[in-house]
């Protein structure tokens, strides 16, 4: 509770910028330093509220020379000051701290490991597990800073690769070398980023724009043929949503131990250098190995994720649902929309339905993983809602470009795109968000001869979603409710067909 809420301590202040500086020891698996922790008071208050796991410990928390008070509550730490810190005033602090953070969650954490070669190899992922693993900070996601500066001290020879842009590196003549970023946007806790290791690197550009990778020197061949696709990648994604939003960072991808993560303008790969989910055609429909997954997917994050992020994970789906129908503006871009529309519907079979997508608000609760594959389904019937694909276009970009680099709920999205297609689409959003069960079209035929009745049986008692019905080719768009409507047809309930491929609804015909 105290890690999901967005309590008193958390809300009487706004994150403005840190400055994470560390030293990584990679025999005894330690981590040291402090985080520059600058921030504006909104209200009158004497205690703000941080957090650090408790396996890391608290060496010292100054405020100018003045060492602060604090009190641990699991992951929290509330830190307490000697005097009122006053609303509109900006105020900054020193927390250092130290220890051996633990190997967790489904990335790792944070993980010491060795590379195929044997060599050093220490990697961060901490989505879902919290930054506050590794790293003290204000672990939730309403609040970003504005910018950040990472220093990360390391033995020489080493390459560390983070987020943001590369400020240089200085010998710290004690065997060390203190590798200096900075990002220049706001950034979410969980995708601040190390990777340790023997790097090389290569570069690519696009435009003004420069790619740089970071690979294990033995990969470096299969690297150079494999990330050439992060160029199209960045190509498709500007084309539909406008440029790409980290420029002063970089676009950077990094071999990492694990499959890939979206870390902001440093985004983490590991897909074996193969089209594919692993090498696998994991949609099954013959479209998903003419792609790298984890380049087109987590490059995807840095527009929805990164640039446009939830303020609560309960909203997950504004980056997962988001980002995979990005993976299908791809394959449109690439090859047209009869494959984009085959690639979504490819993800029907990975749907359960079990729960609603948008879950608790404020308990640090995330969502399950309809939110990817159900989310996107929900969108491409939202475009065929709006049923018109240069409006569609449209409103994406701006609804991107309206949101951009902002902390967004559900409701922002739907209020949009009420606004800006002048239809009420909250029973369809609520419908595929909050209810467990998608839609049925209800057909009743044979109460008289050449006459269907009609309707949709939902949750949302307002429902109205206009569908494709009769043959392919020559559809015609009904306006069903929740209350039964007829119509007249030629066809029988055997020839009589629904575009389920635009419309993510069940039919029950009888
Ligand atoms: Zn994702």
């Amino acid at each position: 509770m105290l890690r999901g809420a967005y309590g008193p301590y958390r809300a009487n202040n706004d994150l403005l910028y840190y400055h994470l500086d560390i030293r990584v020891d990679p025999e005894k698996q330690l981590i040291s330093g402090k985080n520059t922790i600058r921030f504006r008071m909104l209200k009158d208050g004497t205690r703000i509220q941080l957090d650090l796991r408790e396996t890391l410990q608290i060496d010292k928390i100054l405020y100018g020379a003045t060492p602060l008070k604090y009190e641990r509550d699991t992951s929290a730490v509330f830190v307490d000051f000697p005097q009122t810190l006053r609303a509109g005033q900006v105020y900054s602090i020193d927390f250092y701290y130290s220890g051996h953070p633990e190997e967790t969650g489904r990335f790792g954490g944070m993980t010491f490991k060795k590379d195929p070669a044997g060599r050093i190899w220490i990697n961060t992922a901490c989505e879902g597990t919290g930054a506050s693993m590794w790293w003290p900070n204000k672990d939730q996601w309403r609040d970003e800073v504005e910018n950040m500066d990472i220093s990360v001290a390391i033995p020489n020879g080493l390459v560390d690769v983070s987020n943001g842009k590369f400020v240089g590196k200085a010998d710290l003549g004690d065997g060390y070398t203190r590798w200096d970023w900075h990002v220049h946007y706001p950034i979410n806790n969980y995708d601040v980023s190390l990777n340790i290791g023997s790097y090389v690197h290569f570069s690519d550009q696009l435009g003004d724009q420069q790619l740089d990778f970071y690979v294990l020197p033995e990969d470096l061949e299969k690297a150079k043929i494999q990330f050439a696709q992060a160029r199209g990648m960045l190509e498709a994604y500007q084309h539909y949503f406008g440029e790409y939003p980290f420029v002063k960072d970089g676009y950077k991808l990094i071999e990492a131990p694990y499959l890939g993560m979206e870390h902001q303008s440093a985004v983490t790969y590991g897909n074996l250098f193969k089209n594919g989910y692993l090498g696998r055609d994991w949609t099954g429909v013959g479209i998903s190995l003419r792609f790298d997954f984890i380049i087109i997917h987590e490059s995807g994050h840095e527009w929805f994720g990164n640039s446009i992020t939830a303020a609560d994970p309960s909203d997950m789906w504004i980056h997962e649902g988001w980002t995979t129908y990005l993976e299908s503006l791809y394959v449109e871009y690439r090859w047209g929309k009869d494959d984009a529309i085959k690639y979504v519907n490819s993800y029907k079979p990975k749907v359960k339905n079990l729960r609603p997508i948008v879950v608790e608000r404020g308990v640090n609760a995330e969502p399950n993983q309809d939110q990817y594959f159900k989310g996107t389904l929900m969108i491409n019937t939202l475009r065929s809602v709006v049923n018109d694909d240069a409006k569609w276009w449209a409103l994406l970009h701006d609804f991107y470009q309206h949101f951009k680099y902002q902390n967004i709920m559900t409701e922002d999205v739907v209020a949009y795109f009420n606004q800006h297609t002048g239809m009420n689409l909250t029973p369809i959003f609520n419908q595929y968000l909050r209810h467990t069960q998608i839609p049925r079209l209800e057909l009743l035929f044979g109460e008289a001869p050449g006459l269907v009745m009609y309707k949709w049986r939902a949750d949302e008692d307002n429902f109205d979603l206009p569908v494709r019905v009769g043959t392919p080719g020559q559809w015609q768009i009904i306006h069903p409710t929740t209350q039964w409507q007829w119509m007249k047809t030629p066809l029988t309930k055997e020839q009589f067909q629904v575009a389920t491929d635009l419309y993510y609804v069940d039919v029950n015909k009888q």
